[in-house]
């Protein structure tokens, strides 16, 4: 596969890019795992759609890491669709209780994904999935981004990311699962297969997610977040914001180039939030770049010209070889917080989590 750029996603497109073209399935035939019952029920599946949905998306019923679709529907499906789901090739557990999982995919190319389980008193486990093979966007802070982008993932194995790791890992009801879509890649620039994805893995006949355990983390790729704004079921939203200045901004992720704060502020402010829904703001904090007083103050105003309810998370940089930047100190990141908190904003302080696999948010990386 040819590999894409590495650096800022051109603002202009003019050409079908080949991390655009659909990934090699088995001769032509779509993935099984990121269809629906009409869609099986229009290619005339023999057990009818619904029932074979259900045995193909519903992980606790599988044995040995398969689903069981009986000989006839098994020979059906191998015929006109591609089962192939993606391998988890290495495990690298954290001690914080997360697992970072590289997954190979029907074409060798390997995404990563992690595993964060919570032992409270709902036990629940986070998936942080990837939506491409690398990232186009270009972020100065991210592993990711500095990859370049190789190719996007298509619906079937972005759902099947999830049945892995679901049948091997747990947990064993979807009750217990939220999905962040906050890994490789850029999922507005990949919004039709993360969409026909999350379709699929709400269905009620199989894992049946309510949408608003699944999150979709962006940039500021304003053209996506104002599509995603009309479709059903529509996730919740985070924004990845990190600068108070577009200048600052502009500088660390080339889309503010495109879209800047107050464009990505209108478009936020048209999205019909829901009630009890809020945004999600991820600030990733930069020593020296972003930690000012004055930081603070502009992210505070930004925030507070804003039409719905919000939450920031500060993140303090996660740092990884790929990049130049340092996690602030301590006291820095404290004070940043209290002044956001003084001026009314609702602010928790992400320690992310597997620091220690290079798991944790702008440290994924996989060099093909
Ligand atoms: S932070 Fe997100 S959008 Fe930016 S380069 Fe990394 S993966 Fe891509």
């Amino acid at each position: 596969m040819e590999s894409g750029p590495k650096g800022p996603f051109p603002m202009t497109k003019t050409a079908t890019y080949a991390w655009e073209r659909p990934a090699p399935e088995a001769d032509g035939r779509p993935s099984a795992w990121g269809l629906l019952p009409e869609d099986l029920d229009a290619m005339g599946a023999p057990i009818g759609g619904d029932h074979l949905f259900g045995r193909l998306q519903r992980p606790w019923t599988w044995t040995g890491g398969h689903p069981d679709l009986g000989k006839g529907a098994a020979r059906w499906v191998a015929e006109h669709a591609d089962l192939h789901l993606p391998e988890i090739l290495e495990r690298h557990p954290s001690s914080d209780g997360s697992t970072k999982l590289v997954l190979g995919l029907s074409d060798g190319q390997r995404i990563e994904a992690v595993h964060m389980p919570r032992r409270v008193r709902n036990p629940r486990v986070t998936f942080c999935i990837s939506s491409q093979v690398g990232c186009a966007m270009g972020c100065t802070f991210c592993a990711t981004g500095a990859m370049g982008i190789k190719r996007n993932l298509q619906a079937g194995e972005i759902v099947g990311q999830v049945l892995r790791l679901m049948s091997e890992l747990g947990p064993e009801s979807p009750s217990q699962l939220n999905l962040v879509f906050m890994g490789m890649g850029e999922p507005m620039h990949n919004l039709a297969n993360v969409h026909q994805a999350i379709r699929v893995m709400c269905d009620r006949r199989g894992l049946d997610l309510a949408a608003s355990r699944i999150t979709v983390s962006t940039s500021g790729l304003v053209s996506g977040i104002e599509r995603l704004a009309k479709l059903t079921p529509r996730p919740l939203l985070a924004l990845s914001l990190n600068a108070t200045t577009d200048e600052m901004r502009s500088s660390t992720m080339p889309v503010n180039r495109a879209w800047n704060l107050a464009r990505l502020r209108q478009a936020l402010d048209a999205w019909g939030l829901r009630p009890n829904e809020k945004f999600t703001f991820e600030f990733v904090m930069l020593e020296g770049v972003n930690d000012t007083d004055d930081d603070a103050d502009r992210l505070a105003a930004w925030l507070g010209e804003l039409r719905h309810k919000h939450v920031v998370n500060l993140i303090p940089m996660n740092e990884h070889a790929h990049s130049p930047f340092h996690e602030p100190k301590e006291d820095r990141i404290q004070t940043f917080s209290d002044r956001l908190k003084a001026k009314g904003c609702f602010v928790t302080v992400r320690r992310s989590r597997g620091r220690d696999v290079q798991a944790a948010c702008g440290q994924l990386v996989k060099e093909a």
